[in-house]
């Protein structure tokens, strides 16, 4: 076997929070046949397997009873190239944001938009990571993943995925599907995605009036460096709550009694409201209770100053849930995935 498992490993390197809990056991996955050797490992020593790509998107709150296996596969290739679509592919634990710079490198454009996103490349099709108005949904070319109840290896295409706002069929389906590679339609003709937030206007201050992918990249980056807390200095696993979807009437009726409210139309008729607005309008930007926290400057970013514990942080977004509630009549969910 050439699996390593090992006993009683702390998690606190692994997941970007910096909760530091204890797995009962842990190995990682360099290939296709160390992640079938876990999973018979786990079938053998009847303990469960939890699957990690970064731990950039985990809220664990106490210690994991189960084999947790950290995807560390690696390989990028070029599938096809008709001298403008080129689909590539990466292994699920490629870190996302190098593969986004590689893509670049190679003059693609499509994944610029998704920029420093944490984490890892088989996780992003797990909630259709998102950002500046891009979700992998637009440049999804399809993945491959077991099926961890049949052994079976599977294709997926873009409509078999069910991909939505923050979600997909392997979030639906949770613990069902090991995603083992994932796949990118890119073109060599920039269509560039400028309106969403400040990215337009920060590309005007730096002076440049006709953008390639590299230097949206490159704005992008500058923007969120600015904006949220680097969890290797400060824990943090992001935007902690998505942004709630709501009727087209209650988002009236709030608009009436707060009209500085933001709010963005939805095809189906609903709005969606800026959680991060609700959070900080209801006072709790910059909260902090014994190492757990909303940080400084984003509301909607919850924070370990250090020893936070998972259910501390949970307790403070169960707090700002039932608060935000009572206040708004709107409902908040976590995006980071519990354990
Ligand atoms: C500072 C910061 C900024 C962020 N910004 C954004 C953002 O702009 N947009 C956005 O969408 N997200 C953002 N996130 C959230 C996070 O980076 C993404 O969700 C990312 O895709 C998580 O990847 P990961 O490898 O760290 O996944 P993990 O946290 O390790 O796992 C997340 C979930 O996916 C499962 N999983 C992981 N790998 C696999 C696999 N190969 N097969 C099956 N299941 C798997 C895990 O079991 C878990 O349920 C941010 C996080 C941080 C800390």
């Amino acid at each position: 076997m050439s699996l390593q498992v090992q006993s009683q490993v702390s998690l606190k390197p692994f997941n970007s929070f910096g909760v530091d809990v204890e797995a009962r056991l842990f190995a990682e996955a360099h290939s296709d046949t160390d992640v079938r050797e876990a999973l018979a490992y786990g079938l053998e020593h009847e303990v469960a397997v939890l699957v990690i790509g970064g731990g950039s998107n985990l809220l664990l709150t106490a210690d994991i009873d189960s084999l947790v296996l950290r995807m560390a596969t690696r390989g990028i290739r070029v599938l096809s190239d008709d001298g403008s679509k080129v689909v590539i592919e990466a292994e699920a634990g490629e870190p996302w944001h190098p593969f986004v710079q590689h893509t670049l490198s190679l003059g693609l454009s499509g994944l610029e938009n998704l920029s420093l996103i944490p984490g890892t490349v088989g996780a992003a099709p797990m909630q259709n990571i998102g950002a500046y108005g891009v979700e992998i949904k637009d440049v999804f070319a399809g993945l491959t993943a077991l099926d961890r109840q049949s052994g079976e290896m599977r294709d997926f295409t873009l409509q078999e995925c069910n991909f939505a706002y923050r979600d997909s069929l392997f979030k639906q389906e949770s613990g069902r599907w090991l995603i083992l590679r994932v796949r990118f339609a890119l073109d060599r003709a920039a269509h560039l995605h400028l309106e969403y937030g400040p990215v337009r206007q920060r590309l005007t201050e730096q002076g440049i009036e006709h953008p390639t992918a590299s230097d949206v990249s490159q704005a992008i980056c500058s923007i969120r460096n600015e904006k949220l807390p680097d969890p290797a200095v400060l824990g943090n696993a992001g935007s902690f709550f998505k942004n709630p979807l709501v009727s087209a009437a209650l988002a009236a009726r709030l608009k009436g009694e707060y009209p500085d409210l933001v709010a963005y139309a939805q095809p189906d008729g609903r709005m969606k409201l800026a959680a991060g607005w609700l959070i900080e309008r209801a006072g709790w930007k910059g909260f902090r209770e014994a190492d757990a926290g909303v940080h400084k400057l984003q509301a909607l970013v919850l924070v370990n100053y250090g020893g936070a514990t998972g259910l501390q942080l949970l307790n403070l977004a169960q707090r700002i849930q039932k608060d935000i509630f009572e206040r708004f009549h709107v409902d908040l969910e976590m995006e980071p995935n519990r354990y």
